[in-house]
């Protein structure tokens, strides 16, 4: 019987029982009585198994003494109560079979001490075998799950939308070209211009940098749908909350509106929150432990209490008012700055935020007009320690409006065709927002760069795997 490590330390696999285990070696200790205790981790907890192996297996000597920290290994045995402190169940080695050692362990760039985020993120095929990194990897499982049981349960479609598009859904400029060109021969047109329509799709196409004007399309058929995949931007700045590549959770309710997405955004986080402690409680205490002491306490706090509700415009009384020397100086019209935002949810009102109604000046092109038209049907939530973690709006959904803002933004109408027509035929109220999933694990674990929760981080200069 092949089990993992976590089916033995749970006690799922009684006392008594044979079983086969399969794993690495984070450490290994040889006693003076003649046995190694070996501490085997397979990924599927936090916890090490420690394998006891005495010097009677035949191949003591010359293999289970070669095993070094991040050694490979096969081991069929007996579950044990160990008579170690600190270990419940562990397990008596009938045979070991060294599956893979470790070329050169001097040089084995995980060493069992802690290593800097920095040095980690330069190895970052090895960093899975590092505690963090293996409880991040878990968590942030546990939170996709959790993100697809909460949209399932009420009654969400996951729609895929695709990631080579021709729109810029933001408007931000901020788009990965794909192209097939000869950089070193570009076609031209007459006037001397990039000839796309030579390139692979007869057109100039890009990365997508969100995926909500696709999904839109199905939630005006579909009623409540979501999309959760990967999303690029070419973004310049080198921040600790800005990747390349990144994935984004994005919600879109068809007669729904602003107040409503509010409400769906504070309810979706919270159950994210609560389904994550239930689930990783070891690594939420490792995190506590070593990342934040608040961690647990924080997450446990949000899921029961309310989260705050401002407008823009008495955010940036606020942020007048404190007297506090801002970078920027605080002015209604200017978008918040992460000062802003963090002094929002940390200072004054010690929990998440959620900012509404935005001057449109600053907001995407699609956001719904409010009455007077100086402000957007816009919200933003705002997560202690991180800043913006969700941006959303009401859509707008009268088609002369929509057409007027495209035209004030620039936009091809050409390329937006297909996206007034869901304006043109049965139109609704309807809303949706889109969750940076990394800040969220950012603010779920308490590391501080959002290149530490990423499998692979893209940022600019980088992406060396
Ligand atoms: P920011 O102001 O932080 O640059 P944004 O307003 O440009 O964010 P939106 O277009 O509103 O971002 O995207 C929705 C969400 O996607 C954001 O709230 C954030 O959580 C996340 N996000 C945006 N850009 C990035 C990025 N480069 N890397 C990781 N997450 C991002
Ligand atoms: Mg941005
Ligand atoms: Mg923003
Ligand atoms: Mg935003």
């Amino acid at each position: 019987q092949t089990v993992s490590v976590r089916q033995v330390l749970s006690g799922d696999v009684a006392a008594g029982t044979k079983v086969t285990v399969q794993g690495w070696v984070r450490t290994r200790r040889d006693s003076k009585a003649g046995f190694s205790f070996i501490h085997l981790n397979d990924g599927s907890c936090f916890a090490n198994l420690q394998l006891v192996a005495s010097k009677d297996l035949p191949n003591y000597e010359e293999g289970i003494l070669k095993l070094t920290s991040g050694a490979s290994l096969s081991c069929i045995g007996e579950v044990v109560e160990s008579k170690g402190r600190g270990q419940s169940l562990e397990i008596q080695a009938e045979s070991i079979e060294v599956l893979g050692l470790v070329e050169d362990p001097d040089t084995y760039p995980i060493q069992p001490k802690q290593h800097s985020f920095e040095f980690l993120r330069t190895v970052a095929h090895l960093r899975p075998r590092t505690n963090t990194f293996g409880a991040v990897t878990r968590v942030r499982h546990a939170a996709a799950r959790a993100v697809h049981e909460f949209f399932d349960q009420h009654g969400y479609y996951w729609v895929n939308t695709p990631i080579i598009t021709a729109s810029d859904a933001e408007g931000a400029g901020e788009m990965f070209r794909v192209s097939t060109l000869d950089l070193a021969n570009l076609p031209r047109n007459d006037k001397g211009e990039i000839d796309f329509h030579q390139d692979f799709f007869g057109r100039e196409t890009f990365l997508t940098v969100s995926g909500q004007l696709n999904v839109e399309a199905f939630c005006l058929a579909m009623s409540k749908v979501y999309t959760f995949g990967p999303t690029f931007r070419a973004e310049n700045s080198n921040t600790t909350r800005h990747l390349a590549e990144f994935w984004m959770v994005e919600p879109e309710v068809a007669f729904a509106d602003l107040e409503d997405l509010a409400a769906l955004a504070e309810n979706f986080l919270k159950f994210v929150f609560a389904r994550v402690l239930e689930r990783c409680g070891e690594d939420m205490a490792f995190f506590a432990e070593r990342i934040e002491p608040e961690a647990i306490n924080r997450l446990e706090a949000l899921v029961n209490s309310d989260f705050v509700q401002m407008d823009y415009a008495e955010a940036v009384r606020i942020l007048q008012a404190s007297g506090k020397k801002f970078e920027y100086a605080p002015e209604w019209g200017v978008d918040l700055q992460t000062e802003h935002e963090r002094f929002l949810t940390e200072q004054h009102c010690k929990a998440p935020v959620v900012v509404k109604n935005y001057p449109t000046e600053i907001k995407a092109f699609y956001m719904r007009l409010n009455d007077g038209g100086e402000t957007v049907a816009a919200m933003d939530v705002l997560a202690p320690g991180i800043g913006e973690i969700i941006g959303g709006s009401q859509r707008e959904e009268r088609l002369d409006v929509l057409s007027r803002r495209m035209s004030e933004h620039g936009l091809d109408p050409s390329t937006y065709q297909w996206f007034l027509d869901l304006r043109r035929y049965g139109t609704v109220p309807h809303a949706g927002f889109g969750l940076g999933f990394e800040r969220l694990l950012n603010y779920i674990t308490g590391l501080g760069n959002i290149r530490d929760v990423i499998p692979y981080p893209r940022t600019p200069g980088s992406a060396p795997f």
